[in-house]
C-alpha cells in the first residue's frame, strides 16, 4: 500500500475543514452506499459553510431517486462533457473527494477531471488496493461501508449536527452496503453507528427500507420471475448462477438497474456459497461474483479484470460473446469455491448443470 493509504480520518477531516470549494463524487453505477456517502459528506460541508457539488458519471438507480428527492439531490449533477459550471467546480475546488471508490477506471466520464484537478486530491473508502495517485487516502477495510466511515468524520467534528438528511443518507448507505446488516463485514460498531443515526436523525428504519426495497414494478418481479428460471448449480452446488440476456430485459419490460439484488437469490441456495450473475449490457458483460463466509471472491474477480470486496465483487468483460464469458469464469471456479473441500469434484470441467444452462441459452450463446 502507498504511504499515503496510511490517512487517517482525522487528515481527511482537516484537508476538508480548510477547503472552500469541494467537488465530491463516486463510482460509476453508484449505489446506496456511494449516493448515500456523497450526501452525508455534502451536508455536513454545508453545514459548516463550505460551497459544495457531488458530480457523478452515472445517475443514481430508480431506487434511490427518494433519498435525491426528499435529502439533498439538488447537491447533486450527473456529469456532462462540456458543462462550465462542471469544470470550473473541479478547476477551481480546493478539494475533490472520492469516496467509495480506489479505483480511476470506476469513476467513469469524471475521472481524468478529478485527476487533472488542482485541487488536494482525497479518498475515504472501504475497498482494498487504492490506486495511489490520491493525496490523502484513508482507507479502512474492515468497515462494511463508507457510510460508517463518513459517519465518523461527522461524529468526530460535532454529533450535533447529524440532522434527518445526514441519518437518512448514511443510514441508507450502511443499510444498503451490509445486505440489511447480515453480511459478514457486519459489526456490533455498524449497529452502534446505525443507533447514533437513528436517535440524532430522529428517523425510523421501515420508510428507508420500504423507499429501497418494497417499490418494486411488475416489470421487475418479471424479471424475477425469468432470473430465477436461469439459476444453475455448478461444482456439486457450491455456486449457483444467473444469467440475464438483453431478450429476457426487453421480455420483462424491466431497466437494467432492477437487476440488483437478483444475485442474493442464487446466492440464497441451500449448500452455495459463491453466486455469479451474467448481465448482458450492449458493451459487454457485468458479471457480479458473491459469497459467504470464508469464501473470497475478489480475486476471482481480479481474474477478469474486475475487483472488489471478500464476499462481493464484479468484474466486466467487452470484446467476448456471453457464452464464452459464462464458460471462462465457472471454468476458474474451484480454486474459489472448493479450497476447503477436496471431497467435491475438483475436475469437474463442465457439469450436467452448465451444459443445460448453455443449452437453454442456445440461440443467444451459439
Ligand atoms: P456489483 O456486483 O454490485 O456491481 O459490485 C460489487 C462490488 O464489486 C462493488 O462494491 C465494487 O467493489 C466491486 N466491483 C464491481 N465491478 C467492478 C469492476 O469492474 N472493477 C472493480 N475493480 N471492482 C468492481
Ligand atoms: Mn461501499
Amino acid at each position: 500500500m502507498p504511504a499515503s493509504s496510511s490517512a487517517s480520518i482525522d487528515d481527511i477531516h482537516n484537508a476538508l475543514l480548510g477547503a472552500e470549494r469541494v467537488v465530491l463524487t463516486s463510482h460509476i453505477r453508484p449505489d446506496g452506499d456511494a449516493i448515500g456517502s456523497e450526501l452525508g459528506v455534502a451536508h455536513f460541508l454545508k453545514a459548516l459553510g463550505k460551497e459544495v457539488v457531488v458530480i457523478n458519471s452515472d445517475s443514481e438507480p430508480r431506487r434511490l431517486g427518494w433519498l435525491l428527492d426528499e435529502h439533498g439531490g439538488e447537491l447533486v449533477e450527473k456529469y456532462e462533457e462540456g458543462k462550465l459550471s462542471q469544470i470550473e467546480a473541479f478547476a477551481t475546488a480546493d478539494v475533490v473527494m472520492v469516496v467509495d471508490t480506489g479505483a480511476a477506471h470506476r469513476l467513469g466520464k469524471v475521472a481524468e477531471r478529478v485527476q487533472d484537478a488542482p485541487g488536494k486530491k482525497l479518498l475515504l473508502d472501504h475497498h482494498p488496493d487504492p490506486e495511489t495517485w490520491f493525496d490523502l487516502a484513508c482507507v479502512r477495510t474492515e468497515a462494511a461501508s463508507t457510510g460508517e466511515l463518513v459517519y465518523e468524520l461527522i461524529a468526530g467534528h460535532d454529533p450535533n449536527l447529524i440532522d434527518e438528511n445526514i441519518a437518512t443518507a448514511l443510514y441508507a448507505a450502511i443499510m444498503t452496503d451490509t445486505g440489511s446488516f447480515r453480511y459478514g463485514a457486519t459489526r456490533p460498531s455498524t449497529h452502534r453507528v446505525v443507533a447514533d443515526l437513528l436517535e440524532r436523525g430522529g428517523i425510523s428504519p421501515e420508510p428507508i427500507h420500504i423507499n429501497i426495497f418494497d417499490q418494486r414494478t411488475r416489470e421487475s418481479l418479471r424479471l424475477l420471475s425469468r432470473a430465477l428460471e436461469t439459476i444453475t448449480t455448478h461444482y456439486s452446488g457450491r455456486l449457483a448462477s444467473m444469467v440475464i440476456t438483453q431478450e429476457i430485459l426487453r421480455e420483462s419490460g424491466a431497466y437494467f438497474d432492477e437487476t440488483e439484488g437478483l444475485i442474493n437469490y442464487a446466492l440464497g441456495l441451500a449448500g452455495a456459497v459463491a453466486a455469479l450473475i451474467f448481465l448482458e449490457t450492449p458493451h459487454g458483460i457485468k458479471v457480479s461474483f458473491r459469497s459467504k463466509g470464508d469464501c473470497k471472491v475478489n480475486g476471482w474477480a481480479a481474474q477478469f479484470g474486475g475487483g472488489g470486496h471478500m464476499n462481493a465483487s464484479g468484474a466486466y468483460l467487452r470484446g467476448k460473446p456471453l457464452n464464452s464469458v459464462v464458460k471462462e469464469v465457472i471454468d476458474k471456479a474451484p480454486l474459489h469455491v472448493m479450497s476447503s473441500d477436496p471431497i467435491t469434484a475438483q475436475d469437474e470441467d463442465i457439469s450436467q448443470d452448465d451444459l443445460a444452462l448453455l443449452s437453454a441459452f442456445k440461440g443467444k450463446l451459439d
